[in-house]
């Protein structure tokens, strides 16, 4: 039988031999290639600077520690996005609270966080974590329009969308973490996502203060800068001024993160011709497409619908060799975040988990692969009918 997942990457020849002629080098980490790709990755969104990490969450650690959250602090995000994006803050002390998403975008609601703003004293919140759910690229430029108001960071979750993009208001293509908007934007080479390198991060920034800091953070907080140390002893000389981290990106994942970049904009637009194919073949059936999937800059990392009889279609695709997956369980409602801040309630993102089912979307998909999954959609609302 068939096995067909909701995602996976694709690893060309040309990645394999990247990655060999690493191997054949003298640097395995913290080699040339760890630079290549942070210039690389910073042409590709339009960021000044971009800095790799060993992963989506460490990106997320850092930024939220360079941001400044420490104990006490209070970040607002999105209910509906993996648990990494809310935990960031708890690994600093800080305490995360949730606002409602908009159910056409399925991102967080700025009304919702203006709402939250505005009930508050003024500097109670510093700092929102908005994410571009699905591939979605959020109005960054609303968003910071509202932090500013209140004198707040934002941090951008941009793991689902590489290549996504925004029109700001005179008309400019605004891509995800390009750094214009927000302080800061993170992505993860996890092998699900868009650019894959078994794991990987990245942190891109138009802030040379908060770039500063997530180099240092990223290795021990340790210092070899003769501008910056206070003594010199010797040659081997060397200062830690923070407590900083091991959250490095080898050399031979970066040589293959540079490889896969190559090929971002030609995935991204298979994922696009996959999802029009999808939305045309379910125009006639019970399936509910999310308002925001119609948007010109997303990015589909993911192809969510939503459906009355969510369990028993993934059931079905299951049993038929598909992997459907859920994107997400509500994070306030893990039992972690219940047993912290209790039952919490978010209309939209509870209805839309129930509904909510994400179906096979990466570049390698093939047609016949993408009519199967289609015709067993097909099939089985056939036999519910019956
Ligand atoms: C994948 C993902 C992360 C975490 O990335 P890792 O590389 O797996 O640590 C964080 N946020 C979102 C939205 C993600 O999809």
């Amino acid at each position: 039988m068939k096995k067909i997942p909701y995602g996976k990457q694709h690893i060309s020849e040309l990645d394999i031999q990247a990655v060999v002629s690493v191997l054949q080098n003298d640097f395995l980490t913290q080699g040339p290639k760890v630079k290549e790709f942070e210039e690389k990755f910073a042409s590709y969104v339009g960021s000044k600077y971009a800095i790799a990490v060993s992963n989506g969450t460490a990106a997320l650690h850092l930024s939220a520690l360079a941001l400044g959250v420490q104990k006490g602090s209070r970040v607002i995000t999105s209910p509906i996005t993996f648990a990494a994006s809310a935990n960031c803050v708890r690994f600093c002390g800080g305490i995360i609270e949730f606002a409602d998403i908009d159910p056409n975008t399925l991102c967080l609601d700025i009304n919702k966080v203006r709402e939250k703003l505005e009930a508050a004293p003024k500097g109670t919140y510093q700092g929102i974590i908005p994410v571009d759910f699905a591939g979605y690229a959020i109005n960054m430029e609303a968003f910071r329009e509202l932090a500013n108001e209140y004198g707040m960071w934002i941090l951008e979750d941009s793991c689902h969308a590489p290549g996504g993009f925004f029109n700001s208001q005179n008309g400019d293509k605004q891509n995800c973490g390009n750094g214009k908007f927000a302080d800061a934007a993170i992505f993860s080479f996890h092998p699900v996502k868009h650019i894959a390198c078994g794991e990987g991060g990245m942190i891109t920034t138009n802030d040379p203060a908060i770039y500063k800091k997530l180099l240092s953070l990223r290795s021990h907080g340790i210092t070899k800068d003769p501008n910056e140390l206070t003594k010199i002893d010797g040659g081997w000389y060397y200062e830690m001024h923070h407590l900083g981290y091991n959250y490095r990106m080898p050399d031979l994942l970066c040589a293959l993160g540079i490889s896969q970049l190559d090929y971002a904009e030609e995935n991204l637009k298979k994922r696009k011709e996959i999802a029009g194919r999808y939305i045309q073949a379910f125009a006639n059936l019970p399936i509910t497409i999310p308002k925001s999937t119609f948007d010109l800059g997303h990015a589909f990392h993911l192809f969510v619908i939503q459906v009355n009889d969510r369990k028993a279609l993934y059931d079905y695709l299951n049993t038929n060799g598909i992997s459907p997956q859920i994107h997400y369980i509500p994070v306030h409602k893990q039992p972690y975040y219940e047993s912290l801040y209790g039952e919490q309630s978010f209309q939209h993102a509870e209805t839309y988990y129930e509904s909510c089912l994400s179906i096979p979307m990466y570049p390698s998909l093939s047609v016949e692969d993408q009519e199967y999954v289609i015709a067993i959609i097909n099939q089985f609302y056939k036999q519910s009918h019956e």
